[in-house]
């Protein structure tokens, strides 16, 4: 997967490529889908939520130029993945996750991978984590339809925010280096994640069209 679907497709940062190398994805996936842990695909996870296509976990994770010793509060745990990796980089990672059953389930596939310096909060992410902040680095894994303003004010200064940003089924992963007066954006491509649904996310679950009765 690291060769043929990373490396190839212009992921660059040797530790982010030796980082995944590492994290067993198979793990992260429903036993019936582990022959698939490894193609360069999105997969289903439990209550209608997605594991991100390794790619864009590897873009996202890229982008926020970890050097190890950050701390970094990543918005939608979900299955746990992307906290592994995060944390393989040698990042303290602070993960919150709405639902308590995806929350219960990365808290014991984590435990028992046995990585330190993670710790699983159950809430409302688009809040972030005032009592935790600053941080370094801000990962949102759903999307948002805005960069909420209480979310950047617990960067410090020059940290980084990524994320997918735009509508509901059609965003930008954006990445914002948050350093006012000169804050600098970049878009790294067009994408489509889950919603991030809360206070300053998306005010309420949502269907997809096509699954309209
Ligand atoms: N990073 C995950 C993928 C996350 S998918 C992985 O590597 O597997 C997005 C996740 O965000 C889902 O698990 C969803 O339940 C969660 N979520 C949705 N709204 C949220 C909110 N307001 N706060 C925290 N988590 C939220």
């Amino acid at each position: 997967m690291v060769e043929r679907d990373l490396r190839r497709r212009g992921i660059r940062d040797e530790r982010v490529l030796e980082a995944m190398e590492r994290v067993p994805r198979h793990r992260f996936v429903s036993p019936p889908l582990a022959a698939m842990a490894y193609a360069d695909v999105p997969l289903p996870t439990d209550e209608g939520q997605t594991i991100s296509q390794p790619y864009i976990v590897a873009l996202m994770t890229q982008a926020l130029a970890l050097s190890g010793g950050e701390k970094v509060l990543e918005l939608g745990t979900g299955s746990g993945y992307q906290t592994a990796v995060l944390a393989e980089l040698g990042a303290e990672v602070w993960s919150i996750e709405r639902s308590p059953g995806l929350h219960a389930a990365a808290s014991t596939r984590l435990a028992s991978l046995g990585y330190p310096r993670i710790h699983l909060v159950l809430g409302d992410g688009t809040l972030g984590l005032p009592a935790e902040s600053p941080f370094d680095r801000i990962l949102a894994t759903g999307s948002l339809p805005r960069v909420p303003l209480g979310l950047t004010s617990q960067l410090r200064p020059a940290g980084i925010f990524v994320g997918p940003i735009g509508e509901l089924f059609d965003q930008r992963l954006v990445r914002i280096e948050y350093d006012p007066p000169h804050t600098r954006g970049e878009t790294l491509c067009v994408c489509r994640f889950v919603p991030l649904v809360g206070e300053a996310g998306w005010l309420a679950a949502v269907r997809r069209p096509e699954e309209d009765p």
